[in-house]
Formats: C-alpha cells, sequence, structure tokens
C-alpha cells in the first residue's frame, strides 16, 4: 500500500506538473523572452544565418521538443550549462509574482506532487522560488534529471537528493533505445514530448502512471503523457486536445475542472485526508 504522500485511499497517488506556462500564464512574457535569447544564441554563438534564425528556432523546437534537442540533433555542439545561462540568465523573472492561490491550492491537495520541465535546474528553482512554491513538491525532474553530465552512471549523479525521486533505486535509461524513430537523426537531448522521457520520469518518480495525472500546456507533451499511460490535463486551454482527459483554462481550476479525480477516494473520510499541509523540502534534482 502507498506509504508516502499521503495519498492512500485516493484513486490518484500523483501530480506530475510541467513549468513554464504550466503554473504561471504564457501572458507573463519569459516564454517570448526565452525564445529572443536563444535565437540570439544561435546567431551569435552558433553563427547561424541571420535570416534562417527565427524559423529554424521555432521549427526545431516543434520537431525536437526544445530547439537545444534540436540543434543537437543537427551536429551543433556547444555547453549545454552555457545554453542554459544565455537562455535563461536574462529573463524578466521579476514578471513572476508569489501566487498565494496556486500555493494553497497545491497544499490542499493530498497527492505527491512532481515537477517535470525540459528547463534546467536553475531555471526551474527560480520560477518556483518568485512563484513562492519552493516547499509544494516532493521533486523536481529536469533538464539534468533525464540528461546527466558526462561520465555520470546514473540518476544518482545527476539528483542531489535522489532517494525521494527514485524510490532509493535510482534506474538507468538505456540511451541506445532512446530514440526510435526512423526519418531524423538520433536526438542527443532526452526531453518531453518523446515517450523514452516520458516514461523515464515515471520511473524516476517511481509512480503508476494509471495512478497519475499529468498538466502541461503543450499539446505534444500531452499526447505523449496519453500515450506512456497517464491520466492528463491540457492547461491554458479551454477545449481539449487529443489525448487530453480534462481541460484547464487556468491551473488555478483544478478543483473546479476535476474534483471527482481529485477527491475521489474514501467518500465521507475525504474531509480528513484533504487537510492542509506543507511538504518536505523541495528536491532540485
Ligand atoms: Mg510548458
Amino acid at each position: 500500500m502507498d506509504t508516502d504522500g499521503g495519498a492512500d485511499g485516493l484513486k490518484y497517488e500523483c501530480l506530475l506538473f510541467d513549468l513554464d506556462d504550466t503554473l504561471y500564464p504564457m501572458s507573463s512574457g519569459l516564454n517570448l523572452a526565452c525564445r529572443k535569447n536563444i535565437e540570439e544564441f544561435m546567431l551569435h554563438h552558433l553563427h547561424i544565418e541571420e535570416s534562417e534564425v527565427p524559423r529554424m528556432c521555432l521549427e526545431l523546437y516543434r520537431e525536437y521538443g526544445t530547439t537545444m534537442a534540436g540543434l543537437k540533433a543537427l551536429g551543433y555542439e556547444f555547453d549545454d550549462d552555457e545554453f542554459h545561462a544565455f537562455a535563461h540568465g536574462r529573463l524578466p523573472y521579476e514578471k513572476l509574482k508569489p501566487d498565494a492561490v496556486l500555493r494553497n491550492l497545491l497544499l490542499s491537495l493530498p497527492q505527491r506532487k512532481i515537477i517535470f520541465t525540459n528547463a534546467d535546474k536553475a531555471h526551474a528553482a527560480e520560477v518556483l522560488k518568485r512563484l513562492g512554491l519552493e516547499d509544494c513538491f516532493a521533486g523536481i525532474i529536469c533538464f539534468e534529471t533525464l540528461n546527466p553530465p558526462v561520465g555520470a552512471t546514473n540518476y544518482t549523479d545527476a539528483l542531489e537528493n535522489d532517494a525521494v525521486l527514485a524510490g532509493g533505486e535510482p534506474k538507468l535509461i538505456d540511451l541506445d533505445d532512446a530514440d526510435k524513430e526512423r526519418s531524423h537523426p538520433k536526438p542527443q537531448i532526452l526531453c518531453k514530448p518523446s515517450l523514452e522521457a516520458i516514461e523515464a520520469a515515471i520511473r524516476i518518480a517511481n509512480v503508476d502512471p494509471k495512478r497519475t495525472i499529468f498538466f502541461d500546456d503543450s499539446a505534444r507533451n500531452i499526447a505523449s503523457g496519453k500515450a506512456a499511460g497517464l491520466h492528463t490535463v491540457i492547461v491554458g486551454s479551454s477545449v481539449l486536445v487529443p489525448g487530453a482527459d480534462y481541460a484547464l483554462s487556468s491551473i488555478h481550476n483544478i478543483k473546479e475542472a476535476i474534483p471527482q479525480i481529485i477527491w475521489e477516494g474514501e467518500g465521507e473520510q475525504q474531509e480528513q485526508i484533504i487537510q492542509s499541509r506543507a511538504f518536505e523540502t523541495v528536491v532540485l534534482g
């Protein structure tokens, strides 16, 4: 039986959240600023033809999940940390304000909550800090988690507190199996929306996908999440997309939009199970 997360008796044991444009709205402007930074990196660091940059940036993002993954797949060589520092280092983080409504909402949900983002650890930590949500999650699965530094042999090397995320048994991803697609080069970066990335996150989080709900603003990620067996919620949309079980115009609407899947469980004991409490220290994997 479940022994962690306090979710005994509930239909769902874990909530898996994307970060950017999911826990805060796209209207914050971070997304646009990030894309501009990446375009600048492509222009000045990779010396890609200026007229090609915007189209290429978008197409690689669409094709590979992140522009960075696409650039690597095309053979561009650059340091991952340098790229992330350039893409995220000058973002207008001040536009993100503490979100007390979301914080209280998350703390009121008894399930284990984990962040699953393609972004790097520093960015994830900064965003959560700005939103005032640092202590709302049991762990973070981020770029470094799925793409450990060269020389690392397993997740233990990438996660500072892997026991929480990996259930004490960090498992290797077989990178040789990471891409079964035929038509383009093997991606060197493991990230959403690849099914392998989602399955890796499920293993790292050590959750049963059938008892996990996945929130993301990307239709592609939602489709892959469904393929991996997760229950899915498209965020930032009032209409369903293929593979989505629910649509939330705002992450604030979880209770209103999907009360039964959050609360379904022991019936009369719900009120006792659902009580506000803080989780332990957030894990920055
Ligand atoms: Mg997102």
